[in-house]
Order: C-alpha cells, then sequence, then structure tokens
C-alpha cells in the first residue's frame, strides 16, 4: 500500500471553538452554555499518546433532566415544529456550510479524540456534511399525500409532522458521523432533541453545538448533556418527556434503553452492533478481494460495526487467500493519526484494549489458530498508546465465540466453505445482522446469495461504502428502524390523517325511529 495521501498540516484541535477548550462549559442547555450541576468534569484522553486532549464538564441526571425540559418547551410552545420547510432547507444548508468552513479542526478533534487518522477524519466530517445537505434536499420536496377515499365531496391527505422531543445517543467509533445521522433529520423533521454523545469521545459533538447555534439553530431545539450512559441514561429514557429515542451503540445498553423506553410507550430505533461476513468465492477478483477483506476489517482498527470480521472463504482458494492477507496485514503501518504515513491508529482506550486481548485468548483457547498479531506492536515509540496489531485467526469454526461475538477491534476470524449453500448459511449463522460482502464474477451467484443474506446491507464485489440516500440498518439483534435514506426522516415524523368533508351533511344513522 501506499502512503496515506499528503493533507494540510494538522491544526490545533482547540482553535476549533471555546467548547473544547478546557476550562469552557460543555453543556448546552436550553440555548446557553452552562457547567454541570454538580461541578463534575470528565479528562478526555488522546488514544494514541495518552495525553489529555480537553477537560470537559460532566452531567449530572438533574442536567439532563434540564435538557429534556428545556426540548419539551421548545417543541410545545415553538417555533421550531412549525418552521417552514424553505427556513428548515435553509438552515440545514447553513450548518452544512459551517461544517465545511470548519472542516479541518473538526477533523482534527475527531482524530485527537478517537485516535483514527487524519484521513478517515476527514471523510468523516465530509459525510456528515453530505447528510445534512441530503436531508435538506428532500425536505425540499416534501409533501402531503393525498389519499382517493372514493368520495369527491372528502378531501383526505396525510401528513407529516415532527414526532416530538427526541433524544439522540450516540457512541464512540464515529462520533460526529453517528450524531449527524440523527440530528440532520430530527431538524429537518422539526423535533426538539438532546444530543448525549459518548463520555469516551464528546469533543467533536461539542464543537458542532457551538456550529449550530451560529448557524441560528433557535434556543432549546437542540441540547448537549456529556457524561456516563449509565448515570444520564435514566434521565433521559425513563420519562414520559420524551417522544423518540434514537441510540447507535451495543446490544446490552440497546436492550436496556429498549426496556426502559417500553414503559412509557417511547418509540425507540436501536443501531447495534454486527459480526459481519465477508464471503468470498473462487472465482472472485484475486487482487480488489485481498484488498477489501483487509480493509474492510483493519479500517479504524476494526472499531467499525459494520467491519467484515469474519471471512468466509472458498477451500479451494482459503490457503493462498489467508497467505496473501496475512502478508498485507503485517505491512499496515500503525501509528498516530495524526501522522501521514500511519494507516490506521490506536484502538480508542486502555479498556477497549484490554477487550481485544481477552478476545485474543479465548480465540486461542478455542483451538483457533493464530497466524499473525494477537499483540501490541513492539515499537517503543507507541507504548504510551492503545495500539494493536492487525490479528488473523485462521481455521474457526462457528461455534467459536470469536467468530460470533464482535470484538470491535482488528480481528479477523476465518471459516471455509464448498458450496454456495454453505456459504449462504455461515453468513446467515450469526445473532446480528448488520451487513455483509460477496465476491465472485458470477453476478447470478451473487445475486442470489445477496438476497439469501439476512443483513441490513450487502455489499457485491466492494465493501464498507454507504450513501446518505440509502437505508442503513440490521436485521436481528443489529437493532430495529433505520436511519439514512427517506426512512431515515420518517423515523422523526408521525403521520396525520386529515380527513376533510366539504358539504357536511348529517349521515342519518341514528334517527331515533324505528
Ligand atoms: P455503548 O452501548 O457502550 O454506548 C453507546 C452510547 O450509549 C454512549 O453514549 C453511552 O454513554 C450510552 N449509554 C450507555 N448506557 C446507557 C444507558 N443505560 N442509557 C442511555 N445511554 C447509555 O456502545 P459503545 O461502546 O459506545 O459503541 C460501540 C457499539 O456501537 C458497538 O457494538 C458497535 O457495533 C455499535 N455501533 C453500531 C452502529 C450501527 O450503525 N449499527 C454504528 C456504530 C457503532
Amino acid at each position: 500500500p501506499g502512503a496515506a495521501p499528503a493533507g494540510p498540516s494538522v491544526p490545533d484541535p482547540a482553535a476549533a471553538g471555546p467548547g473544547v477548550r478546557s476550562g469552557e462549559p460543555s453543556l448546552l442547555i436550553d440555548g446557553r452554555w452552562v457547567r454541570s450541576g454538580d461541578g463534575g468534569v470528565r479528562q478526555c484522553l488522546n488514544p494514541a499518546d495518552g495525553t489529555v486532549v480537553a477537560t470537559v464538564d460532566e452531567a449530572t441526571p438533574g442536567d439532563a433532566t434540564l435538557a429534556v425540559a428545556a426540548a419539551r418547551r421548545a417543541f410545545d410552545t415553538g417555533p421550531w415544529p412549525t418552521t417552514p420547510v424553505a427556513e428548515r432547507t435553509a438552515l440545514l444548508h447553513r450548518i452544512a456550510d459551517l461544517l465545511a468552513r470548519d472542516s479541518e479542526q473538526l477533523a482534527a478533534i475527531e482524530t485527537a479524540d478517537t485516535g483514527k487518522t487524519l484521513g478517515e477524519s476527514r471523510i468523516d466530517i465530509d459525510d456528515v456534511i453530505a447528510v445534512f445537505r441530503y436531508y435538506a434536499g428532500l425536505l425540499a420536496s416534501a409533501a402531503d399525500r393525498l389519499v382517493d377515499v372514493g368520495d369527491p365531496q372528502v378531501i383526505s391527505r396525510v401528513r407529516r409532522e415532527p414526532i416530538g422531543v427526541c433524544v439522540l445517543i450516540a457512541p464512540w467509533n464515529y462520533p460526529l458521523l453517528q450524531m449527524s445521522w440523527k440530528v440532520a433529520p430530527a431538524l429537518a423533521a422539526g423535533c426538539t432533541m438532546i444530543m448525549k454523545p459518548s463520555e469516551v469521545t464528546p469533543l467533536s459533538t461539542i464543537a458542532f453545538a457551538r456550529l449550530i447555534t451560529e448557524a441560528g439553530v433557535p434556543a432549546g431545539v437542540v441540547n448537549l448533556v456529556q457524561g456516563s450512559g449509565a448515570t444520564l441514561g435514566g434521565a433521559l429514557t425513563d420519562t414520559d418527556e420524551v417522544d423518540f429515542i434514537s441510540f447507535t451503540g451495543g446490544l446490552a445498553t440497546g436492550k436496556t434503553i429498549s426496556r426502559v423506553a417500553a414503559e412509557h410507550v417511547t418509540k425507540v430505533a436501536v443501531e447495534l452492533g454486527g459480526k459481519n461476513p465477508h464471503i468470498v468465492f473462487a472465482d472472485a477478483d484475486w487482487e480488489s478481494s485481498v484488498d477489501q477483506v483487509l480493509t474492510g476489517v483493519f479500517l479504524h482498527s476494526g472499531q467499525v460495526c459494520s467491519a467484515g470480521t469474519r471471512l468466509i472463504v472458498h477451500d479451494s482458494i482459503a490457503d493462498d487467500f489467508v497467505a496473501a492477507l496475512v502478508e498485507r496485514a503485517r505491512r499496515i503501518r500503525i501509528g498516530p493519526g495524526t501522522d501521514p504515513s500511519s494507516e490506521t491508529g490506536p484502538l480508542v482506550s486502555a479498556a477497549q484494549r484490554d477487550k481485544i486481548e481477552t478476545f485474543v485468548a479465548l480465540g486461542v483457547s478455542e483451538g483457533a489458530e493464530l497466524v499473525t498479531g494477537g499483540t501490541r506492536p513492539a515499537d517503543p515509540a507507541l507504548a504510551d498508546g492503545c495500539f494493536f496489531l492487525p490479528t488473523v485467526f485462521d481455521h474457526c469454526d462457528r461455534s467459536m465465540q470469536i467468530v460470533q461475538e464482535e470484538t470491535f477491534g482488528p480481528i479477523l476470524t476465518v471459516e471455509r466453505f464448498e458450496t454456495a449453500e454453505e456459504a449462504i448459511a455461515l453468513g446467515n449463522d450469526t445473532a446480528y445482522g448488520l451487513a455483509a460482502g460477496v465476491r465472485t464474477a458470477d453476478l447470478d451467484l451473487a445475486e442470489r446469495v445477496a438476497r439469501a443474506l439476512r443483513h441490513g446491507t450487502v455489499w457485491i464485489n466492494d465493501f464498507g461504502y454507504y450513501t446518505a440516500a440509502a437505508e442503513w440498518g440490521g436485521f436481528k439483534k443489529s437493532g430495529n428502524g433505520r436511519e439514512l435514506g427517506p426512512t431515515g426522516l420518517a423515523e422523526y415524523q408521525e403521520t396525520k390523517h386529515i380527513w376533510l368533508h366539504t358539504a357536511p351533511a348529517p349521515k342519518g344513522w341514528f334517527t331515533g325511529e324505528s
């Protein structure tokens, strides 16, 4: 692989705005930047070297309750929910413009907070901008749907109205990107909201909230609290004041939130984990297959919900394919995300690295063959960071936990198949159903396999791509609901049927006469 493309010099994350400077208030409640109710703070660490990037306010449950109340007031008293479509569209474009203006600083913040390479962060911010532009465009073409009820004197139409107060909870792997998939459609729909980024990576969302305010979003429409999910979860979800919870994160948290929300009959959409198969047939294009299996699993050191962590490869090519893959995996350049020569960065935290080390030990104990990686890099220059080597386990089988559980790290497992039916069965033998890849020169076969796989996205002869205009989400335990695309907007809307009779007259049902 060649060197990462040279980009502009790395900006100082703190230059993006006071929101990420230590000492500035970093909770946004009812249009004002405030401190935590009890003065609590949290240090955000750079996973590449363990240094403190910023110190931010740690919200209390009381702060979260205030944020929910502010969003409730802003929704119930307006004017945002009834703001004309043209104004909402303009505001979404304004936000996109400001994101574009500050994209370099936002990318630098994302890299400092998550560890991902600057190149990846730049792509993330471009995608954030694209999501705002997409929903601005979709909104501009929105119209009530007329329904023909068969009576010329009745005008029947279905309107879409904002669902109300939304709680938006995001994970740490794509902090601003995942949040934007929620904020853009929520704003487009006319909702009010509380953003709750991951406590591990809140910085880009704080900077983003500054831009939202600058763009002129009315007070109380977008609120921001950050802190431990376990601490704030109750105030944000165990309440009748919230109409919709959009959550992206792990399966266990998704179950907890769904249970709590059910008590209030609050609508919930959960985007959860994945254990994504990448199926390679013997006739697949060799170079692109080796390359994309590698990228599909090791990009962002495997901390991707749709990472292709299960290679399912045809028996006739398996040994050579794994050998080629391992040779490439050993050459991946690991280092700080700010170093242009790094091809991938560290894991997000020491806790995440501990988890990955436990999974490696589990794989070994289950009898999987560790062919490369499995340890931290030997380079002493990386000793202070949370780095971990790309790891491949060969000769795995579906009964192993290392094959079934989401590791969320740079671990690839290899299984072999002989028939297409076997490949499909293996690809579906997972509790999850987020994404899958199929590689073959036979497009009829590819289509048959793609249709048979129970996953929310299937890539044929490609891997990892998505677009704002196409729905994203999971089958089975990868969640319910969809983000992006028209469905991603519909999640934030209620439908209302309005029936108008243009010539009202008695119906004659109850005449009182026998
Ligand atoms: P996590 O479940 O630990 O945390 C996600 C968010 O939920 C964080 O903001 C956290 O503070 C909050 N939270 C935790 N407990 C809570 C509670 N009781 N109530 C309310 N909020 C609570 O997940 P994570 O470790 O941050 O993220 C990794 C997971 O996210 C992986 O499983 C990954 O697959 C998944 N993910 C899925 C997608 C997708 O599109 N399906 C995208 C990215 C990440």
